[in-house]
């Protein structure tokens, strides 16, 4: 059955568009969680009829299908586990429409995210989600991971930034959903229910996003705390005022110290945690907002506040954050990077169980993130490839998670579910929710070809 379905599809596609070589297949079974499985055969579509042609193709025929963007994910959920078809849609990349009147732009799913930002700058707008990936992963990506940055604190995920989807579901059907107008409120919110859907569902072939007016002028603080307590209250002020900043970063003693030793950058003696705070605005006066952010920062833990004044400035107050992922790096490899989220409030009682399980499981945890979600980066500085630390690690992410969901909070605030969270899900979602989704599945799926064995417990 699955020969027959690969020689229908390689009838129905130009040589040029279909590989089953495993030479040329093989690069198309990773994506950054580092791991591999080699799919059978990678189709590159460059329409939506093509989109449909093969997915229709592979339901009659019963053959698995991943969905690929610039395989940039760390959860493994573009990896075809189940080989079948990569579908790659690296070839579609048209802007098809940029709507200044409408605040939209239209695109195809192979669109690199800094590609649709240097569209919508041009014309003075730009598209909030901004995943620090931003110049290699596409916005078929970014919809199907509900990915994001630092800005969704003020303006929003990928889900609140994007109008309407066109998809083609596991049947070959095409639908249409959401809107082109900044309000709807007829039928079920199809689109928010693809967004995040990691390709379980259907395969985006268009996307209407929703364009912000870029702000007139931005500044940018820092602050050092002697403790985690400290920062965090600060950061609780932050968010109980009426101004929402843009931006709100959070790194963590072992981070400083690492950016110390690995690093050539000024740090004060001391110093248990740092947050790098931005504000934006139609004014080009923000010293208002300024004074603000400065006010809620001061408690007894503050150790130091800079205001960057020049761009020069902001780039050496950022050079701090951005050379922890480099002391990361070079000094675990293979580190495992955890996304989890927790409500403001609790930012020091997570804080503080990780530094428990770091002695309990004789583990460097680092901690970073984006505080002003409550999203923070639990670093365990390991190899999870090792027959004895990996164990360790899985045991220490358990409790880690169970803690989260005692918290409040979600498992995943950016990266998604993919394989490398799926045993973990039935920690967040209840049993009936969980049915619920598989008949939502179902639905759009019948067959299970649609990415299958992602996202829900094995
Ligand atoms: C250095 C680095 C930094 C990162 N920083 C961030 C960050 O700040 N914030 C953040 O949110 N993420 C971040 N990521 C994760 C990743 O870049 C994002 O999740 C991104 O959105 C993935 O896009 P992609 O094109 O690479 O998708 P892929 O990895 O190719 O695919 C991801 C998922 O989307 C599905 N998919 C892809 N295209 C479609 C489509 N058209 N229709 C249906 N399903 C589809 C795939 O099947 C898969 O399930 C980072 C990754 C790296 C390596």
């Amino acid at each position: 059955m699955k020969n027959e379905g690969l020689n229908a599809l390689q009838k129905a596609f130009d040589k040029n568009q279909f590989y089953t070589d495993p030479a040329d297949c093989w690069v198309y079974g990773y994506d950054n969680s580092r791991r591999h499985a080699l799919p059978d055969a990678v189709v590159f579509v460059t329409s939506h009829e093509e989109i449909v042609r093969a997915v229709t193709l592979c339901y009659e025929y019963g053959i698995p299908i991943t969905a690929r963007g610039r395989a940039s994910g760390t959860t493994g959920a573009a990896i075809p586990i189940q080989g079948g078809v990569v579908l790659t849609l690296e070839r579609m990349q048209k802007i098809l429409k940029l709507d200044v009147a409408n605040r939209a732009m239209v695109v195809e799913p192979g669109v690199l995210n800094s590609e649709v930002q240097a569209a919508a700058k041009s014309a003075g707008f730009f598209w909030p989600p901004d995943p620090t990936s931003s110049a290699y992963c596409c916005i078929g990506g970014n919809l199907s991971c509900n990915a994001a940055g630092p800005r969704s604190l003020k303006y929003g995920t990928t889900r609140e930034n994007t109008l309407g989807l066109t998809a083609v579901i596991g049947t070959g059907e095409t639908i249409e959903c959401g809107v082109y107008t900044t309000k709807g409120v007829v039928g079920y919110d199809l689109t928010r229910l693809l967004i995040g859907s990691e390709g379980t569902l259907g395969i985006i072939s268009k996307a209407t996003l929703k364009l912000t007016p870029l702000p007139h002028a931005k500044r940018t603080m820092q602050a050092f705390f002697k403790d985690i307590d400290s920062a965090a209250l600060a950061i609780t002020k932050i968010m109980t005022q009426p101004i929402t900043p843009c931006g709100c970063e959070f790194i963590d003693g072992n981070a400083i110290e690492m950016i110390r030793k690995h690093a050539s950058a000024d740090l004060p003696e001391n110093a248990g945690s740092m947050i790098m705070i931005e504000v934006d605005g139609s004014s080009d006066d923000l010293s208002a907002d300024v004074e603000l952010m400065k006010m809620a920062c001061q408690n007894p833990g503050l150790i130091s506040w800079s205001v960057a004044t020049t761009q020069e400035e902001t780039d050496k107050l950022w050079t701090i954050r951005k050379s922890l992922s480099q002391a990361l790096r070079s000094l675990s490899p293979h580190k495992i990077n955890e996304d989890v989220v927790v409500p403001l409030s609790h930012i020091p009682d997570l804080l503080n169980y990780t530094q428990e399980l770091a002695k309990e499981f004789d583990i460097t945890i680092v901690n970073f993130g984006h505080a002003g979600n409550g999203n923070l980066h639990v670093n365990l500085l390991i190899d999870p490839f090792d027959p004895v630390q990996g164990p360790r690690a899985k045991e220490c992410l358990n409790r880690l998670f169970d803690k989260v969901v005692d918290l409040q909070g979600s498992l995943s605030g950016e990266h998604g579910v993919g394989i490398e969270k799926r045993d973990y899900v039935s920690k967040e979602i209840t049993p009936s929710s969980m049915q619920l989704m598989k008949k939502i599945k179902a639905q759009f799926d019948p067959q299970n070809i649609m990415n299958p064995g992602k996202f829900f417990p094995n």
